[in-house]
């Protein structure tokens, strides 16, 4: 076996900036991934129409922290793009309305026509202040009966259906933090996110990580799964039949490393639906959500976020979440926080800690809801630890 400063297993953000980060300071890196190809669930390739998509669902870059958009910028030009999304739902007449989501002031004054909608965006920003974010469950709290009744409207046509889909459970029974990523937002700013940087990568996210793990110091092995590479059964790691006393930077889900011994970790999945129609483009906004009917909770049109110009065809996904079962074809996408889950996470992270050399590192590892910004910084950060 070629010998090795560092084992990293899992080629998405989290494992290509920490084996980046090493292997700039010198440190031979091998990276393990099981699928076929690098970039994690931010990989996007060319299907069989030409039309630049994401396998694993919508990515779009966005953060307030330069450090990670400085570093990332090294390996990519950014495409600047504000994601806007829009809710569709029925209008009670028979046909079917959007307005933006976050809900903000001009979804009031579409869901309830400008006069009311107007005034009733007064009455917030009295109560709450211009540009404020309120959550939906903070906004339900209000004692007001005018406001508890638009928090009534706004959770059942915003929330409700939308949560029960994605998450099979209404919005009081998951984490608080999970509903307050889309507020409603007492402004006319109709972008999905206001970070300072937001965009996508110009060339897409798969190239990106070419450039990031193109090193003489990095190698990279796919189709591997590290399981059956590693053994953590003794006080030492052990790396193909041999002791690796170097650091292990694992990025994927904990529970699979430790063959599942405490039982899984419950997560949902998604199935994703995707469709190539012979028109330049089919919706009208990168993301629309379906918040109150339909199976699915969104559609996304990959050309509007990559601003690919491609004629006559354009493909479409739509999002079928359900519960993650561990079957082999399955991915677990989303860990479902709740005290008695993280209780289950934390023993599994005992286990690694028995080795002081396996860190733990990721959405999947870490059990966390994590955007790409936040593992980079996470990356960014073990890295320079293992490094000092
Ligand atoms: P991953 O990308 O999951 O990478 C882990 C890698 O480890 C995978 O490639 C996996 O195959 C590999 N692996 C696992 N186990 C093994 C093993 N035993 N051996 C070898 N390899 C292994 N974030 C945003 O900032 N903006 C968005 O718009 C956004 N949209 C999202 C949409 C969806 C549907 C989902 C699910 C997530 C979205 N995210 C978004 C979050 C983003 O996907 C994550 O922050 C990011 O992918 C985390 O990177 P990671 O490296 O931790 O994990
Ligand atoms: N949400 C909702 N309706 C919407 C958008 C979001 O109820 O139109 C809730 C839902 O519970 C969702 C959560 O807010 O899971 C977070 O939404 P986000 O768009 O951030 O989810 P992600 O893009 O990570 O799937």
């Amino acid at each position: 076996m070629a010998h090795y400063d560092a084992l990293i297993i899992g080629a998405g953000f989290a494992g290509a900036v920490t084996a980046r980060q090493l292997a700039e300071a010198g440190r031979r890196v091998l990276v393990l991934e099981r699928r076929d190809h690098i970039g994690g669930n931010a990989y996007d390739r060319l299907d069989q129409a030409g039309v630049l998509i994401h396998q694993y669902g919508p990515h779009i870059f966005h953060t307030n922290d330069r450090q990670v958009y400085d570093y990332l910028s090294r390996f990519t030009p950014w495409l600047d793009y504000p994601h806007k999304v829009v809710a569709n739902l029925p209008d009670g007449k028979g046909g079917r309305l959007e307005y933006p989501v976050p809900f903000n002031l001009n979804s009031l004054e579409i869901a309830f026509g400008p006069e009311e909608g107007g005034r009733l965006g007064e009455k917030l920003i009295a109560a709450y202040g211009p540009e404020k974010k309120v959550t939906i469950l903070e906004l339900r709290q209000n004692p007001d009966p005018e406001i508890a009744a638009l928090a009534g409207y706004v959770y059942e046509h915003v929330f409700v259906h939308y949560t029960m889909k994605q998450w099979g459970t209404t919005p009081e029974q998951i984490d608080p933090n999970t509903t307050a990523r889309v507020p409603v937002f007492l402004s006319r700013d109709c972008r999905y996110f206001q970070d300072a940087y937001q965009g996508m990568p110009l060339h897409g996210y798969t190239k990106l990580f070419e450039a990031m793990l193109d090193h003489p110091g990095i190698q990279v092995r796919l189709n591997t799964d590290a399981r059956d590479l590693l053994d953590l059964s003794g006080p030492n790691i052990r790396f193909e039949g041999e002791a690796f006393d170097g650091p292990v930077v694992y990025t994927g889900a904990v529970d699979e490393l430790f063959g599942c011994l405490f039982g899984r970790l419950p997560y949902r999945t998604l199935d994703f639906r995707f469709e190539t129609h012979p028109v330049d483009l089919w919706q009208s906004h990168g993301t629309v959500n379906y918040t109150v009917d339909e199976p699915y909770t969104r559609i996304t049109e990959f050309k509007h976020m990559t601003g690919q110009t491609l004629p006559g065809a354009t493909t479409i996904v739509k999002e079928y979440s359900r519960a993650y079962t561990g079957a082999p074809e399955e991915t677990p996408y989303y860990a479902i926080i709740n005290p008695e889950n993280n209780a289950l996470y934390e023993r599994y992270a005992a286990l690694a800690a028995r080795h002081p050399q396996l860190h733990l590192l990721g959405r999947l590892a870490e059990y966390k809801y994590y955007n790409m910004d936040a593992i980079v910084a996470r990356a960014l950060a073990l890295a320079d630890g293992l490094l000092k």
